[in-house]
């Protein structure tokens, strides 16, 4: 079978970092926690986890040792419990989530009402909602009645969502009666990379596949995405998954990968894709 992998797929550099943070603080300490899932993506949990990093879900539950911050980032509030608890900290939170809680503090000072458009569900809008006070969560249309009230009003997004999602959530924004609204954008280009990448590919292929963690955001908005332009779309987490029965009758099949997908599940999914005769 003919197989095509979209021009920009897998790790992003901020998930690069935090697992080579990991890697590098793991050889070097005992005793090293991540507070959530390292990343969205459960080989790499389960791998890191066989080298010695425990998974947790509260800074609570780190009785000594290292904290590990994950791409996502961490609330004000558990960053500050950490250092009150005497903890070491390796912070790998990406720069561009840093750069979104940073804005939401701005903002905050200078008097805006901040919205974050995204998932209330998410730890990187968790974590933005907790390094500033008062930020809301716009998810959908329904959420728009939590802003009304406020005179200036300040919109930023989730680094992962879709350029369309944006641009439809600022719209319904842009109706409301608000003196100012200042929109600053948030989202990350790779994603936004990623996204065009997938949407360009799945175009041109009889099947296309989206690899990464049924948990992560991001996959799960290519494969939504591309849901959209290829109904033949699956969303699998590795080769392990692919029933090969859903290639029949298909000569030409695409592939991406979510920004916490490592090359080598890629790359095997690639082969097996490849060795099926047409
Ligand atoms: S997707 Fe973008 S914002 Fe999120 S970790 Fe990767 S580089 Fe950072």
């Amino acid at each position: 079978m003919k197989v095509l992998v979209a021009e920009k797929c897998g790790f992003c550099p901020g998930v690069r970092n935090a697992i080579n943070l990991a890697k590098k603080t793991l050889a070097e300490q005992q005793k090293v926690y991540s507070l959530g899932p390292i990343i969205h993506n459960e080989d790499v949990v389960r791998q890191l986890s066989q080298a010695g990093l425990s998974t947790v879900e509260s800074v609570e539950s780190i009785p000594e040792g290292t904290a590990l911050i994950r791409s996502h980032g961490a609330t004000q509030q558990e960053l500050e419990t950490l250092h009150n608890k005497g903890l070491n900290i390796v912070d790998a939170t990406c720069v561009l989530v840093k750069r979104v809680q940073k804005i939401a503090r701005q903002l905050h000072e200078e008097g805006y009402h901040v919205v974050i458009i995204g998932d209330k569900n998410h730890p990187e809008v968790k974590a933005v909602v907790g390094s500033a006070e008062g930020v809301e969560v716009i998810g959908d249309e329904s959420d728009l009645d939590k802003i009304f009230n406020h005179k200036k009003l300040g919109v930023i997004c989730q680094t992962t969502q879709s350029p369309d999602y944006f641009a439809t959530m600022i719209g319904y924004i842009g109706k409301l009666p608000f003196s100012e609204i200042k929109i600053i954008n948030t989202l990350c280009r790779e994603t936004k990379d990623r996204q065009e990448a997938a949407v360009k590919l799945c175009r041109q292929v009889d099947i296309m596949f989206v690899l990464g963690g049924l948990h992560s955001a991001n996959t799960r908005k290519l494969a939504e995405l591309c849901k959209k332009h290829n109904p033949q779309t699956y969303h699998l987490q590795n080769r392990e998954e692919l029933d090969i029965n859903i290639l029949s009758g298909k000569r030409v099949a695409g592939v991406t990968a979510g920004a916490s997908t490592p090359d080598e599940v890629i790359r095997e999914f690639v082969v097996k894709l490849e060795a099926y005769p047409v």
